[in-house]
């Protein structure tokens, strides 16, 4: 390990200094993979809690006061500096989340240094509306200013990105922030912000606690002087936060769950659909919230897609994490590897299973699972309907465009969703009427930082990258001038007349 990634593992990062916790508790971070243990760090109790909040109201200031030059000056060093140091981030996002290291050194980690390099262009690019005149006697202008204090908790899926998704719009905004990642994947959040404070961010604008939800998470929440929540994760935890926010009435901003259709209509190129449903539900072993969960295909096409799919599933290539062949690493924990195979045994019951199972040899040792079609699975089923988490496809078919367009908004959920066709009218049909927060044709997965994510309905509401983000972490302002300058203005003879 070098020796930044030794600090990351003191557990905390307060006010620009790694720090030990002081619960007495631990995060022990395993390597999926193997069950080995990468780190074992002592998480935040309280105190680390009102240290972290403390350090990011005092640096507050300072920071939304810097301009958007200072600002994004510092940004466009903190992207140089990590592209200096992104095989180490690299191999420590492979081993703490068990993703194949061709993934994080060729989309985890460019799409963070990405991430860093659009929010400093960004920084300079807060708009307002211009001063103008709506009544005859005053001129109004708009001001945006940062919030505060952000509280931000995130997953466990991409622990580095979605650390680079919270805390980068709001810090190009001015505001400071406290994070707790997941505690089974701290470790790259730590480096980011080690990494950030290298660069010259200032002490206090980025501050990480290792730990819990229920307790390092729950104070995050409630804590009084946190002016805004930030959460990604599950739309049950989610559901949490916004009563947590309630009892000062923070501002809440959530990315929650998701159960993204793949529409495949008759018209479609079939083997862009096939491959595309391969990638899309197998990306990061199908633990990405926009993945391809639900593949609903025309009824013409959908025996060949069903066999398409099966035999690309049973080509890709489970591995050793470390081995740049490798195509799909295992899921993040042994529990979530053992809920995703219980969910796939139940579907047995009610529909055809492709594929799926425990691998056994070399990896053993791991929590692997292998892809997985679960065909002719009925809509109102648990697999259709539930978040798998995992290398998991449903497959349904569909008669009608109607039919297809009803099965695909047939979830709680609103967060991303495919449409596959060579037909215009289809596809602008689909975009429209399709309820999620992005909407693929004939793809499934590219983000690009200068476009929103975020979803609808229970899958949650705001949005993480591009400009519009900001309006997540802004609050805007109205300033009004008096242009009469008179002691006695006309307006005030509707309230007292002498
Ligand atoms: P999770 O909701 O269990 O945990 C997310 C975070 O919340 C973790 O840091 C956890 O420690 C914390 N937490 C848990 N209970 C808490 C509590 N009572 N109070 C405060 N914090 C608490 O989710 P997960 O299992 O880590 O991640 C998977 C989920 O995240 C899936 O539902 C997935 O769809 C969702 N997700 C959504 C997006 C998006 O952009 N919409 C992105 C990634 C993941």
């Amino acid at each position: 390990m070098s020796e930044t990634t030794v600090q990351a593992t003191a557990g905390q990062f307060i006010n620009g200094r790694p720090v030990r916790g002081n619960s007495g508790d631990v995060c022990k971070v395993l390597d999926p993979s193997n069950g080995e243990v990468v780190a074992t760090l002592d998480s935040a109790g309280p105190a680390d809690v009102e240290a972290a909040v403390a350090a990011a109201r005092a640096a507050f200031p300072g920071w939304s006061g810097a301009t958007p030059a200072e600002r994004s000056a510092v940004l466009t060093r903190f992207a140089a500096l990590l592209e200096e140091r992104a095989e180490e981030f690299a191999q420590l996002e492979s081993r703490q989340a068990g993703k194949p290291i061709r993934l994080t050194r060729e989309f985890d980690v460019p799409g963070t240094i990405d991430n860093i390099a659009f929010f400093a262009g960004a920084a300079r690019n807060l708009e307002g509306k211009a001063s103008a005149e709506y009544s005859p006697d005053h001129t109004s202008s708009i001001r945006r200013e940062a919030i505060g204090v952000i509280g931000s908790i995130a997953p466990w899926n991409y622990p580095l990105q979605m650390a680079a998704w919270k805390i980068l719009p709001a810090i190009a905004a001015g505001n400071t922030i406290v994070l707790k990642p997941a505690e089974i994947t701290p470790l790259t959040s730590l480096l980011f912000a080690q990494t950030a404070s290298d660069a010259g961010v200032p002490d206090g604008v980025i501050n990480v606690l290792c730990g819990r939800g229920s307790t390092v998470g729950a104070a995050l929440l409630r804590h009084p002087d946190v002016d805004m929540l930030s959460f990604t994760g599950s739309t049950g935890v989610g559901r949490t936060v916004l009563e947590a926010a309630a009892t000062t009435a923070k501002r809440v901003h959530l990315e929650l769950g998701g159960k993204a259709p793949l529409v495949v209509f008759d018209d479609a190129d079939l083997e862009a659909a096939i491959h595309g449903a391969v990638a899309g539900s197998l990306i990061n072993a199908g633990q990405d919230c926009t993945a391809a969960t639900r593949a609903i295909v025309h009824r013409s096409l959908y025996p060949a897609f069903v066999e398409g799919v099966a035999e690309l599933f049973a080509k890709v290539k489970l591995g050793p994490t470390s081995d740049p062949a490798t195509d799909m690493g295992p899921l993040v924990s042994q529990a979530h590897r053992d809920k995703v195979a219980a969910m796939v045994e139940r579907a047995r019951g009610y529909a055809r299973v492709l594929g799926g199972g425990i691998p056994g040899g070399e990896l053993e040792a791991g929590s692997y699972y292998r892809p997985t079609l679960v065909a002719d699975a009925p809509a109102d089923s648990e697999i259709v309907r539930d978040e798998v988490f995992g290398p998991v496809l449903a497959a349904m078919p569909f008669d009608t465009d109607d039919e297809a367009i009803a099965l695909a908004n047939d979830t709680p959920y609103g967060l991303a969703a495919s449409a596959w066709t060579r037909d215009v009218y289809r596809a602008l049909r689909a975009t429209r009427e399709i309820r999620s927060g992005c909407v693929w044709v004939n793809d499934h997965i590219p983000i690009i930082s200068e476009m929103p994510h975020g979803g609808m309905k229970e899958s949650g509401f705001g949005k993480d990258m591009s400009t519009y983000s900001f309006d997540e972490y802004t609050v805007i302002k109205h300033v009004m001038f008096d242009l009469t300058g008179q002691s006695v203005k006309d307006w005030h003879r509707t309230v007292f007349s002498l």
